[in-house]
């Protein structure tokens, strides 16, 4: 199938790459490093089927978990990086942020993790592959080419409430010495303002995270009654900002999960009747 990208914006922030029949997207910027993979799967090019077709990398959602074990391989075959290298983070909304070692190796895809609540995930060690996973929310992925550490964090509006951003250049800054202006950061595919519709209870809790200033640019009132427009990707820009990484570094997706349904698992567009998108990270 070819991909026709329905853009937010021109900026060319992507590129689609055809990994042998498996399309994914990546962050030109954090290509340009020279450091890294990056990767973000679509729906394409997997072995799932039904509700999950059919790039599904969520073992969790009652998909055959030999097709889940497939589409690693063919992803990690697509990518160039070792599929039992991979670490795969457990998502639960927190803002917990695990460094991962070569102990970690394959835990999630071959190996069962023996963690929990960690949704973001950091390292320095070349060849292991962080993984976390998506279907709206943010994938915030950090580099950090002067420690060659990397960091790949999953912010949905509870973790950037929690300020997922700055948590997790925090955690690499401890690990590593990783400073934020020397971060190059990426603001994956996820749900655009245009489609993520909230209640006055999220609301509340942005107008209590980020300063009034912030407030209008983040939110205007919805279509409906008591509902609004929240702006995942400009809260996340601000977060990284606020926390030192330099404007010019901060690359903001300009595809949205739901305006591109047909290409990408969105929670907002079909609910709980999908799979699972993964990013990818990996030092080479
Ligand atoms: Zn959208």
């Amino acid at each position: 199938m070819e991909i026709k990208w329905n853009y937010k914006n021109q900026d060319k922030i992507f590129d689609t790459i055809d990994g042998a029949g498996v399309p994914f997207l990546s962050f030109k910027a954090l290509d340009e490093t020279g450091m890294v993979t990056n990767g973000f799967s679509t729906r394409l090019g997997g072995a799932s089927r039904g509700k999950f077709a059919t790039m599904n990398f969520s073992y969790n959602r009652k998909d055959e978990p030999a097709d889940v074990l497939e589409n690693f391989t063919r992803m990690a075959k697509a990518l160039n990086v070792d599929r039992d290298r991979m670490v795969v983070s457990y998502q639960t909304h927190t803002v917990n942020v695990r460094r991962v070692t070569e102990a970690d190796e394959g835990k999630g895809v071959i190996r069962k993790r023996d963690y929990k609540d960690v949704d973001g995930l950091i390292t320095d060690v070349p060849g292991l592959t962080l993984v976390t996973f998506y279907a709206d929310c943010v994938p915030l992925y950090l580099v950090d080419p002067v420690h060659r550490a990397v960091g790949l964090s999953h912010s949905g509006w509870r973790g950037t409430v929690k300020r997922m951003g700055q948590v997790t250049l925090e955690a690499m800054e401890e690990a590593f010495g990783t400073k934020p202006e020397d971060v190059i950061a990426a603001i994956g595919p996820s749900i655009c303002k245009d489609c993520f519709e909230v209640g006055e209870e999220v609301v509340k809790e942005f107008e209590a995270a980020f300063d009034e200033s912030r407030h209008r640019e983040l939110w205007s009132p919805g279509a409906r009654p008591g509902k609004y427009q929240l702006d995942l990707w400009r809260a996340n820009g601000i977060i990284l900002r606020e926390a030192g990484v330099k404007p010019e570094n901060i690359h903001i997706t300009n595809i949205c999960t739901m305006c591109n349904s047909d290409y990408l698992f969105s929670h907002r567009r079909v609910g709980e009747e999908r799979g699972n998108l993964a990013a990818f990270l990996c030092i080479r």
